[in-house]
């Protein structure tokens, strides 16, 4: 069973009230996500294998440390992932990026890849995966199971809001990858959303719908 780390930090819940207000105007709602990437980015880093490295400071030699191996590749699960990828990118300023098209069957809520774009050298890299809604998880599974192809290093996978349903799925399907979430929320409804949730995230930071 993967681990599920619910990011609690009150800043990051704070933010996310906002965020599920239905009267938080786009702009408003593009902050906020931004803003809890950042602070997100900080705690799905955290295990990051580190090394030391030797350096010269103005006074002495030192061991510092330093974080292990190539670049992290940060993914986004289009269109929404998008939203969490700059405010990643603002902590993580040398991560590469990876992009996976799927779009979700409005009839069968099954996922439909469309594009998929990936740096060199996987084997060597560490992975976070960025998608707000883990909803049924089926978006997410099949990413991930499309990442996995090209062998990295490691992969986590960070989300906004989760609904139960979703993380028992990724969990069954990818055991091996722990997620990050502020929230865990009551369900789905009959469409495949997450209830209280916050609606359509593509929708409210991108302003269509
Ligand atoms: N995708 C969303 O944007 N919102 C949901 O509640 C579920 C899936």
């Amino acid at each position: 069973m993967s681990d599920v780390h619910v990011i609690d930090h009150p800043l990051i819940q704070h933010k996310l009230t906002l965020m599920r207000c239905k009267e938080t105007s786009t702009v408003l709602f593009r902050t906020l996500l931004h803003e809890i990437s950042m602070l997100m980015a900080y705690e799905v880093t955290r295990d990051l294998p580190t090394a030391l490295r030797s350096i010269q400071t103005p006074l002495t030699k030192m061991d510092g440390v330093s974080i292990e191996g190539k670049k992290v590749v940060l993914f986004s699960i289009l269109r929404a992932g998008n939203g969490m990828l700059d405010g990643m990118l603002k902590i993580l300023p040398s991560a590469r990026v990876g992009y996976v098209g799927m779009y979700r069957d409005h009839e069968t809520l099954q996922p439909v890849e469309y594009y998929f774009k990936v740096p060199s050298d996987m084997e060597q890299r560490d992975v976070v995966v960025v998608d707000p809604m883990l909803a049924t998880g089926n978006s997410a599974i099949a990413a991930v199971t499309r990442i996995k192809e090209t062998n990295p290093r490691s992969i986590r996978f960070c989300c906004l809001v989760s609904a139960p349903e979703g993380i028992a799925a990724f969990q069954s399907a990818h055991a091996d990858v722990p997620i990050y979430t502020p929230a865990i929320d009551s369900h789905l409804n009959e469409n495949g959303y997450i209830v209280p949730g916050l609606g359509d995230a593509g929708d409210r930071m991108f302003g269509t719908g």
